[in-house]
Order: structure tokens, then C-alpha cells, then sequence
């Protein structure tokens, strides 16, 4: 079990490498740890993510009242954590950032749904686009209520991206494939081809989830319809411009 100086510790971690990504910009970003159901480990409001010690971190009630930690408040974005916990208690941590590619699909209104690397249909399936929520208001929570149950991230519409995970490392290492997704799909489409795996694909990949012992909740991701290859400049209808 992570104890509260571990959850901090992999939180000072993961806010350095989401800095170093550039994913976040000044002081961007919140990462939390559920250590029990009325205690959570959570990133302070007005800080650098990249930048964070140990001192500077948090432990707040469900409320998010501080119990102890650093001098300053929580981030006003704890809601949307909060929301996450109370509808997947399978999940123990949150991450919350700004990463480019996946924020320009978010601000484009385009969500990370083809089928096109095998890491990402097995392990993530897709990556819906929540609506747009004014940040720090119950807007966001409401606007991602639809995916948490379904999904293990999320965009935020003209905003940026939300993932969870049983732990801390798992909820980073999701932002992480999603952001890799993003550049690569990204590059497929300024080439002009999107060549989505079949039917029969999807499924083979699918079935690696029972081997890796994945039951998070999945959606699946669009697929080929015809099975053929696509035509240069005939990307798919919603990313052609
Ligand atoms: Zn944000």
C-alpha cells in the first residue's frame, strides 16, 4: 500500500516530467492520491508542477479542508478529482494537465477515437472529448460525468485532459500514451493517412486485455469499415478539413 510520503513523493515525480513535457505552463496542472475516502494527497493552487517538493504538498478531507501540508490552499480544481473518485472507487489517483497535441484535438473538438496503435485499443481504447466546463466550477465535473465510468481519460473541450488510474503511475502513464497518440495520429493525418485496424484487428488486440489482467471499463474505438486501405487525402470525414 502507498503511504502519504510515497503518494507525495510519486507526485513531486510526475509534476516534474509534465514541466519537463511541457504539458502544463506556469502553474498549470493537479495531480491528487486517494489514501482513503476522506483523505487525498492533492497538488497545492499557485505553484509550478514543475518545481514541487515534498513540503509543498497536501492532504485535504473530502471537502478538500486542508488536515496538513504546505502553506498553500488546494487547487481549485479538486472537484473534478473528487468527482472521479466517487464514481470509480477502483481508482486511487488523478492527473490533470495541459499536454499540446492532445489539447489542440481537445480545442479542434476532435476526440482520440481511431483504432490505429496497438497500445492504445488495448490498453486505453478510446479517448472521448468531454464539453467545454468553465475550470473550477462544478461545470467540469458535469461535463465529464458521461466518461469516468466508460473510460481512463479524458480531453476536455478547449482545455486540456484528465486521466485516473489505480494508482499514480498508471494515471500518468495513461496522459502519457494519450500524448504520444495525439503527435503520432496528429502526423498521420498532415501526411494525409489514417489507416484504422479492421474488425478482426480491434478484436485480436482487445483480447490481450484478459492476458494483461485489464478489467478497467473500456470503450472501444472506431475501426475500419471496408478494410481497406485509406486513400491519400481521404483521411476519415472528421479530421479531413
Ligand atoms: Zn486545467
Amino acid at each position: 500500500m502507498t503511504s502519504v510520503y510515497e503518494a507525495k513523493q510519486q507526485i513531486v515525480e510526475i509534476g516534474r516530467r509534465v514541466w519537463t513535457k511541457g504539458w502544463v505552463a506556469a502553474n498549470d496542472g493537479n495531480i491528487s492520491f486517494k489514501v482513503s475516502d476522506n483523505e487525498f494527497v492533492c497538488t497545492p493552487t499557485g505553484v509550478s508542477k514543475g518545481f514541487m517538493e515534498v513540503g509543498d504538498l497536501l492532504v485535504v478531507d473530502r471537502h478538500a479542508r486542508k488536515i496538513s501540508g504546505g502553506p498553500l490552499k488546494p487547487s481549485s480544481e479538486i472537484k473534478m478529482h473528487f468527482y472521479v473518485y466517487d464514481q470509480r472507487p477502483d481508482v486511487n489517483a488523478v492527473v490533470h494537465a495541459h499536454p499540446p497535441t492532445s489539447t489542440g484535438f481537445a480545442v479542434a473538438g476532435l476526440s482520440l477515437d481511431a483504432c490505429a496503435l496497438p497500445e492504445v485499443v488495448a490498453l486505453m481504447g478510446q479517448i472521448p472529448l468531454a464539453d467545454y466546463g468553465l475550470p473550477s466550477t462544478d461545470e467540469i465535473p458535469k461535463s465529464i460525468d458521461p466518461y469516468i465510468k466508460t473510460n481512463s481519460a479524458v480531453l476536455l473541450a478547449n482545455h486540456g485532459a484528465l486521466a485516473w488510474g489505480k494508482d499514480l503511475m498508471q494515471a500518468y502513464y495513461r496522459m502519457e500514451t494519450m500524448e504520444h497518440f495525439a503527435n503520432i495520429l496528429l502526423t498521420a493525418v498532415q501526411l494525409g493517412k489514417v489507416n484504422l485496424f479492421t474488425d478482426k484487428q480491434v478484436e485480436a488486440l482487445e483480447g490481450l486485455r484478459a492476458r494483461f489482467g485489464l478489467s478497467d471499463p473500456f470503450t472501444g474505438c472506431n475501426r475500419n469499415p471496408t478494410g481497406l486501405p485509406a486513400e491519400t487525402g481521404k483521411v476519415r470525414d472528421i479530421y479531413d478539413s
